[in-house]
């Protein structure tokens, strides 16, 4: 551990930094995220937060990538005709099937 005053390396477990004489008990944390400058404090917080939203909404995200490209092609077909319908389905297909998968096997 390290003496979040200070920054002096200390046995785990100390009460007071033998440097400062600081109570180092209550502030488990190395001063890292003290002292270093907040951008690496920002970006850890974050880290956890977008993993349980990536986990949430994978299924409300699947959803809505099966949907896009059925209404996709729809429009596609009234806006181009048949010349280019063919190639849109083939894209809208593999949307489709990803967003199958992401509703299937997202634990949200
Ligand atoms: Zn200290």
């Amino acid at each position: 551990m390290f003496c979040p005053t200070c920054g002096a390396k200390l046995p785990d477990g100390s009460v007071f930094c033998e440097k400062c004489g600081a109570r180092v008990a209550m502030t488990p944390e190395p001063p890292k995220k003290v002292v270093l400058d907040p951008k690496e404090v920002v970006e850890h917080k974050p880290e956890k937060d977008s993993s349980k939203t990536f986990a949430g909404n994978g299924r409300a995200f699947g959803i809505i990538l099966m949907l896009l490209p059925v209404l996709g092609d729809l429009a596609a077909l009234l806006a181009v005709g048949s010349e280019h319908f063919i190639p849109i389905t083939v894209v809208a297909a593999i949307f489709f099937v990803i967003g199958f998968l992401m509703v299937v096997f997202s634990p949200g």
